[in-house]
């Protein structure tokens, strides 16, 4: 990719080229960085935003933040166009190199598309102190985004264990939306 002054973008507006060259941007540090980084990031934002819009609104936009990320995630970066069984394992491997998290389905219902999905050692929230609730709310707009690009179908996700409620995966549930 060339270093292009971009007119016609803007930081504001996301698009996948937003992301920019990492590899030569990053020069010597890489394209690697610690989760600590990730999560002071992610933390700090609900905090802020929890306080101008309330917790319930600040998680909301997360989860459309998150939907925002795996629609482009899955149309810029995974096959779409495999079979469904090819396409969760390419998944499983991209989130496992991308150390996002250990991804596992444990049902899917061909009839209904009702999917339950599991992640393991979390980007999110594995380690977090325990509180109680579910966290995990850029990542239920995260993989409804992918679903949504895969069938096509809107989906509605919603994380039922995660480790701050004291589960060692985080459990999410998706279904279809009825038009
Ligand atoms: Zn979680």
């Amino acid at each position: 990719m060339k270093n292009v002054f971009a007119q016609d973008m803007k930081h504001t507006t996301f698009s996948w080229d937003n992301i920019g060259n990492i590899t030569e941007g990053r020069g010597d540090l890489g394209e690697d960085m610690p989760v600590l980084v990730y999560r002071l990031m992610q933390y700090t934002m609900l905090d802020e935003l929890a306080k101008v819009y309330g917790i319930d609104r600040a998680n909301e936009h997360f989860r459309n933040a998150g939907y925002l990320a795996g629609s482009e995630f899955a149309k810029n970066t995974l096959d779409l166009s495999l079979d469904f069984n090819s396409f969760l394992a390419a998944l499983q491997k991209s989130l496992h190199d991308l150390k996002v998290g250990v991804l596992r389905m444990e049902a899917f219902d061909p009839d209904t598309g009702e999917i339950v999905l599991t992640v393991g050692q979390d980007l999110d929230c594995s380690g977090l102190p325990i509180t109680n609730e579910t966290v995990c709310y850029y990542d239920e707009g995260f993989i409804s985004g992918i679903l949504e690009a895969y069938t096509g179908k809107k989906y509605d996700v919603h994380e039922v264990d995660c480790w701050a409620t004291g589960d060692r995966v985080c459990r999410f549930n998706g279904s279809v939306v009825a038009d």
